[in-house]
């Protein structure tokens, strides 16, 4: 209490003036608060500006004549502690506090209440008032910024020994200070959770309380919260009670491996086996769900189907709150899927030697705040703290090792402010048709006379690791499926020579077939047409090892105009390795939603030919047959390879254009130990059944729906 500290600050008044003058932003503000509708004429919510807090304040600025008139600029902000960890031993930043804090917000205090003249991305002068908005921090920090007493819960009364029991009452500035006047600071203390001794920062703010600005935060809340130091503690303990230490741990190690023998997906993480899965760490919230999933799949069998109901509940809860874009219907799902958590997670009191307190975690009762949340400030996806903390290696790690190590503070942060300025400047010179491409393009093109390299001309590899999935540019439009661009060379090019090349013996017949069933589109299925009737092909077969889906999922890492664009492999040798033949969604009556006018395809040859004029962009499949109504435990369809009367597997060529997207699947693993030697290369050819996963992204939840 008596060490000093050192506070660095840049003006933030200047920091505000200079973003919000940025034309970069330019197509991407919006300058007035806004309500969002979906068809139904239902209430949604997306970003900050859709929500109700924007609004309020808008409102609460509209009346008073002094800023009436004048456009609402909220101020988001976030702290963590880091810790720069080097060879040398550790240096701990800690986050200010309300001192701190205050001094940080206060050249922005006048304009909250005077409007100030502000130039707009659009070159515009405006007239605005500044506002706090909404604050993002794990919950230590939360603690200390709404200065309560660790345990309880920043934003509402709840007591600390049975968080979620329902009833409490939201925390406000006035409540606090009413309870400070009426009772001692123990009472305080031990009764309300409130220190006596602490002021919010906010409150020598206007229209600012920390405990409804403190807004929720998926990364640490959610994901690195409840799923990782809750539930998956939780399963363990479970393991250990149930079967002994020594099982127990043969069984986690069974898990790892069949978390590690899951079928590859674009933009999936693999998990080596062998190397603990737990110890994952990792600050981007989507590729850290997609593990909660794969989870799902690999403890089914091995723990009692109520915490697989339990951890099911848990991920479409993460999955709604994920979305950018919530409609009032969602909010009642994610209603729903919180109830279902609190229903099942019962099943670990008692079994797990889990007692009534030891559920009650501040981190997890945040989840009863979403949706109180999500009106008040929109999709949490855009305030998770894995924005912050994705900047860490960029600002922590890296100005860290150019600095001299000694009093490195203020060091860092000047090297993170010329950065910053480096970073804007190119942004200028750009946008002024400078720094175009490479220097060696510049040269080449004096040398030449010509014209530069445009930067993002290089041609598209065809099997680029790295290119798996991504944004796709340009508006939204319909979804697309088209060929890698080049095609194979080492594959015979007539249908006989490349049956025998894949021992596909059944293929060129097959081919014949698709080819009269495109040209007679309207011929009775039933018909009985002799094999001699299907036309011959005469024209090249061209093999390619790769497709691109493009569709629209805004709710993904996607393009500007909300698409997303995904490689799916039908490979016999990726990465000069394994063989790997996706699974794919295959449309088989548009009329109908979700899985029931679906059907899973594996591809085991992309090709093209063509017929006259005609080309046709064509796969090589086998079928797996969704059952009637997905699993009970874990919510997810199930798929069994089909098969032919014969005992051989079901074959069929397909229209590129039939299939929709990817599809992952994770192997019904059953309560049986995997083999030692299992890959997850194999794992799409030996097991009997397979859930369809509907969590792999966004799109995928909502499209199976
Ligand atoms: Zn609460």
């Amino acid at each position: 209490m008596t060490e000093d500290y050192e506070l660095c600050t840049r003006d933030s008044r200047q920091v505000l003036l200079h973003q919000i003058a940025s034309s970069h932003f330019k197509d991407s503000i919006n300058l007035t608060p806004y309500r969002q509708f979906d068809g139904d004429g239902q209430r949604s919510w997306s970003n900050l500006m859709s929500a109700d807090w924007s609004w309020k304040q808008a409102d609460t600025i509209a009346v008073d004549p002094t800023t009436h008139g004048a456009m609402f600029v909220p101020i988001v902000a976030g702290s963590d502690k880091t810790t720069v960890s080097v060879a040398t031993g550790h240096q701990e930043y800690h986050p200010m506090y309300h001192a701190s804090l205050a001094c940080v917000f206060n050249p922005l205090k006048p304009g909250m209440t005077t409007p100030e003249v502000v130039k707009c991305p659009d070159g515009h002068l405006r007239r605005a008032v500044y506002g706090l908005g909404p604050y993002i921090a794990d919950y230590p920090e939360q603690v200390w910024l709404a200065a309560i007493v660790q345990g309880w819960c920043p934003k509402c009364d709840a007591h600390p020994k049975n968080l979620d029991a329902g009833g409490a009452r939201q925390r406000n500035h006035e409540k606090t200070d009413f309870l400070i006047g009426a009772w001692d600071p123990g009472t305080l203390w031990d009764d309300f959770g409130i220190r006596a001794d602490i002021v919010p920062f906010t409150h020598g703010f206007p229209r600012a309380d920390i405990h409804e600005l403190l807004s929720a935060d998926l990364l640490h809340q959610v994901i690195k919260g409840t799923f990782k130091d809750h539930i998956v503690m939780w399963v363990n303990e479970y393991l250990m009670e149930e079967h002994g230490e020594a099982a127990a741990l043969a069984i986690i190690a069974d898990i790892d491996h069949r978390i590690s023998a899951v079928p590859a997906f674009p933009g999936l993480r693999r998990f080596p086996d062998g190397r603990d899965f737990m110890q994952w760490t990792g600050d981007d919230s989507k590729a850290l769900m997609k593990v909660c999933i794969v989870y799902l799949g690999a403890i089914a069998g091995h723990v009692p189907s109520e915490m697989v109901k339990c951890l099911s509940a848990f991920l479409d809860f993460c999955y709604i709150a994920r979305r950018n874009f919530i409609t009032a219907a969602n909010l009642n799902e994610l209603e729903d899927a919180l109830a279902r958590f609190h229903l099942h997670r019962e099943i670990f009191v008692g079994t797990a030697g889990v007692t009534g307190d030891r559920i009650s975690l501040p981190r997890q009762h945040s989840l009863m705040h979403y949706i109180r949340c999500i009106r008040l400030f929109g999709s949490p996806n855009g305030l998770c703290s894995s924005i912050t903390e994705s900047k860490h290696i960029k600002a922590v790690k890296e100005p860290w090792r150019r600095s001299s190590r000694f009093k490195a503070l203020a060091q860092m942060l000047l090297t993170n402010s010329w950065m910053d300025k480096l970073a804007a400047a190119r942004q200028e010179f750009r946008k002024l048709g400078m720094m175009d491409g490479t220097t060696a393009g510049y040269t080449a093109m004096i040398l030449g006379g010509g014209q530069p390299q445009p930067r993002d001309s290089a041609p598209e590899s065809d099997d680029d690791e790295d290119d798996d999935n991504g944004p796709a540019l340009g508006p939204k439009s319909l979804s697309s499926i088209e060929l890698a661009r080049i095609p194979q060379r080492q594959y015979p090019r007539s249908a006989e020579a490349l049956a025998e090349y894949l021992d596909q013996p059944r293929f060129p017949n097959l081919l014949r077939r698709f080819l009269y069933n495109q040209t007679h589109p309207d011929a009775d299925i039933a018909a009985d047409v002799h094999i001699d009737d299907y036309p011959s092909i005469h024209s090249r077969i061209y093999v390619y090892h790769s497709a691109v889906a493009r569709f629209y999922a805004p709710s993904d890492l996607c393009g500007t105009g909300g698409m997303y664009r995904e490689r799916i492999r039908s490979n016999p040798n990726w990465r000069g390795k394994f063989p790997r033949y996706d699974t794919v969604f295959v449309e088989t009556d548009s009329e109908l939603n979700g899985m029931a006018g679906l059907t899973i395809g594996r591809l085991l040859l992309l090709f093209s030919f063509k017929d006259g004029d005609r080309a046709y962009s064509c796969a090589l499949i086998h079928w797996l047959v969704p059952g009637n109504k997905p699993d009970p435990d874990t919510g997810m369809w199930v798929v069994q390879p089909e098969y032919e009367g014969n005992g051989r597997r079901t074959l069929a060529i397909i229209n590129l254009d039939c299939i929709a997207r990817a599809a992952h699947l994770l192997p019904v693993y059953g309560s049986s130990f995997l083999p030692e030697d299992l890959h997850f290369s194999d794992a799409l050819d030996v097991f009997r059944a397979y859930f369809v996963n509907p969590y792999i992204d966004h799109h995928s939840h909502e499209f199976l729906k």
